[in-house]
């Protein structure tokens, strides 16, 4: 469903150009939870970016079900980026709208009929198990409640992809483990293919099918994870 074909990119600076992504070479099924695994600085977050294009490649060529999505023009990349999600680990909700209108802003800008948000929104929070907190801010919540709004706000359009940047980094052990049960419970009910970004092996072990460690921009290993981390 998702290739990374031989994907190339550089951060052009003054003194010096970075290279953030050196050849990589990836293939993600339908349905896979695929983590991506690295220390800071590895180009993680570079990499998942490129698959929303937030950030365009040099060289290379990036498919989601056989469409090339580095060469789209404007109006195709919009509807591209429809069918992804994203989720971010300081969850980005708006601080001024309660819970079900953070949801709902995605739905409005897509100028979804008004029935039709309200249904969806419902249906949402009741998925992530919010439905109690439908008029709270976001000053008002935990920090696993932010991330189960930023989670719902994230699928409001209906995608199939769900990109997670390190979305259990800021939350405390216990938390991440419910967040992480989450997301494979979406994966499974809503049948998403999630790439999760994330520097720690327990993410990973715990809820990823697959796996690839990056290095100084390259990946130096991939497969599935009990292959990965085989401890004898
Ligand atoms: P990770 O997510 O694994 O921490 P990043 O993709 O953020 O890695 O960064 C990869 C490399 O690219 C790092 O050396 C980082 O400093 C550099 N980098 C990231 N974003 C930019 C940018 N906007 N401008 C210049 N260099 C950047
Ligand atoms: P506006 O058009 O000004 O954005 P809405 O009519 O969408 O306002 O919503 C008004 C208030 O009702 C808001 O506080 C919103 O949170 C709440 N609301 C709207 N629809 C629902 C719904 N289906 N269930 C619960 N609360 C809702």
């Amino acid at each position: 469903m998702i290739k990374l074909k031989n994907v190339y990119k550089e951060y052009k600076t003054k003194d010096k150009n970075i290279v953030a992504l050196k050849d990589i070479n990836l293939n993600i099924k339908n349905g896979e939870i695929y983590g991506i695994i690295g220390l800071s600085g590895a180009g993680k977050s570079t990499l998942i970016r490129t698959i929303n294009r937030l950030e365009n490649v040099d060289k290379g060529n990036i498919y989601i079900n056989d469409i090339d999505i580095t060469n789209l023009n404007k109006k195709e990349l919009l509807k591209t980026r429809k069918k992804i999600g994203m989720i971010f680990q300081h969850f980005d909700l708006l601080s001024s709208k309660n819970v079900f209108h953070n949801v709902a802003f995605p739905l409005q800008i897509a100028k979804v009929d008004k029935n039709e948000i309200s249904k969806r929104v419902n249906d949402l929070l009741e998925l992530v198990g919010l439905s109690d907190k439908k008029y709270a801010y976001p000053s008002q919540l935990s920090g696993g409640q932010k991330q189960r709004v930023a989670i719902a706000r994230a699928l409001a359009n209906k995608p199939n992809l769900l990109l997670s940047d390190e979305a259990t980094s800021a939350l405390d052990p216990e938390t991440t483990k419910s967040i992480l049960e989450l997301l494979r419970k979406l994966q499974k009910t809503l049948n998403l293919t999630i790439i999760m970004i994330t520097h720690e092996m327990e993410v990973v072990k715990r809820t990823c099918d697959k796996v690839a460690v990056m290095e100084n921009g390259e990946i130096v290993e991939k497969g599935n994870v009990d292959e990965v981390f085989f401890n004898p």
